[in-house]
């Protein structure tokens, strides 16, 4: 157990900035390996408020070495219904395409927490309500970290800091690192919660238009008994994603119960996510995936080698910056090329018109995406010549 009391003199192998997935897997992974590491999150609750769709890749639990729990799993995914702004829809089954998933949609407060507890079973120590104010630096070298809770200021030291603490992210700015925070590199989210949403209970529903979300998508994702999540996103937009959301879900009838506003990194990872003595994890790296803004499985494979490499560099008693470049190097191996066709799409498919969605909808529309003809996309691209790149990316 973990209590601020008197003098605080405070040392550990590891400091975690940020409690939600990207804290409490770093701090899981660490923990395991055999080091003393503190986690430190600023809200009073971990997992709490919720910033997410809630969707989760089976893979994601593979990587966390954990069976997905009965307490937050709410349905299984085994596709997505892709719906043309003319109202065509497609199904695509499985995660064959890059950008679609399978998987579980989950209670995330319920989850985040669990993993949290995962964390503190395996040795981490946990501050709540506790922010982490500036880092200890010497010689350009973190050292530590500053935090204050409830009115007390106080330094721990470690030998390794990871920066988890999300869009927001100010620690890794603090060690001198250049942070993906530009307004037209976030997507802008709004989603409600809502009961009475009558959609299949195993596909997500995805949207597309100018008219539903410019640059980016709506989604509504199925937690059983009629509740799902209703989201959108959209990016570089006159109006906001809230305005989009509530036009939307006015033409339902279905009541919700709770609201989420949030900002996704869709532009790609920072150009260096280390420095001497700090490692950065997840949406405060810019892990997520731009093509469809999901962050949760490349934060729980990036957070794994961070914490595997926070053992090495701790063993070999090097945390320096060309130490833990090893981070940067692995993470990259792991997910970068996954990252980098994410873009490439989601440049095409920013420049996509409404009749370019629709085309791709009839074309695609009851066709088995398994075994489409490269003669039938041949003939198609001859009228649709800019979809090239996409459709022999996907398909050919
Ligand atoms: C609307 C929306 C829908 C999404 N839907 C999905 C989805 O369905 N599937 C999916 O895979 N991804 C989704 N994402 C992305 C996903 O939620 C994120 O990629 C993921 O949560 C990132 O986790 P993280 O731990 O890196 O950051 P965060 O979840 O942002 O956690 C950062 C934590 O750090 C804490 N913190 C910040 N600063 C400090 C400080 N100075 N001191 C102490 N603590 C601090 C914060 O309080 C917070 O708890 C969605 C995102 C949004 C906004």
């Amino acid at each position: 157990m973990f209590l601020i009391q008197g003098d605080i003199n405070l040392r550990y192998d590891v400091v975690v900035v940020g409690g939600r997935v990207g804290g409490s897997a770093s701090s899981l992974f660490a923990s395991k390996n055999g080091l003393d590491v503190l986690m430190i999150e600023k809200r009073q609750e971990i997992g709490s408020p919720v910033q997410c769709g809630e969707a989760t890749t089976y893979d994601t639990y593979n990587t966390l070495g954990i069976n997905p729990s009965k307490k937050y799993v709410r349905s299984e995914l085994k596709g997505s219904d892709v719906h043309a702004p003319n109202g065509k829809h497609v199904r695509i089954e499985g995660n064959k395409i890059h950008g679609f998933m399978e998987g579980y949609v989950v209670e995330r407060k319920i989850f985040d927490k669990e993993l949290a507890i995962e964390s503190a079973r395996a040795g981490t120590d946990i501050m709540v309500k506790t922010r982490v104010k500036d880092l200890i630096l010497k010689d350009g070298h973190v050292g530590g970290v500053v935090a204050k809770h409830l009115g007390k200021t106080f330094d721990i030291k470690a030998d390794i800091v990871i920066a988890a603490d999300g869009i927001e992210s100010n620690i890794s700015r603090l060690a001198g690192l250049k942070t993906v925070n530009n307004v037209k590199d976030i997507g802008s989210c709004a989603q409600y919660e809502m009961v009475g949403v009558d959609i299949p209970s195993n596909y997500m529903q995805l949207y597309y238009g100018e008219q539903i979300a410019p640059g980016g998508y709506l989604w509504m994702f199925p937690k059983g008994n009629g509740i799902a999540n209703v989201g959108l996103g959209v990016l570089n937009s006159k109006e906001t994603a809230y305005h989009y959301l509530t036009k939307f879900i006015s033409k339902m009838d279905a009541t919700p119960v709770e609201l989420n506003i949030g900002g996704v990194p869709v532009s790609g990872p920072m150009d260096q996510t280390y420095s001497s003595g700090l490692m950065v994890v997840g949406d405060a790296a810019g892990q997520a995936d731009p093509i469809n803004g999901a962050g949760i499985e490349n934060t729980v494979t990036c957070a794994k080698i961070a914490g595997d490499v926070a053992l090495e560099s701790i063993e070999n008693e090097n945390t320096t910056s060309p130490y833990l470049k090893k981070y940067e190097d692995m993470w990259r191996l792991a997910i970068g090329k996954n990252i980098e066709n994410s873009l490439k799409y989601r440049k095409i498919i920013d420049k996509l018109s409404d009749d370019d969605f629709n085309a791709l909808a009839e074309f695609l529309e009851h066709k088995d995406l398994g075994s489409i003809s490269k003669l039938s996309i041949l003939k198609f691209l001859k009228n649709y010549p800019h979809l090239i790149t996409l459709l022999i990316d996907i398909f050919i």
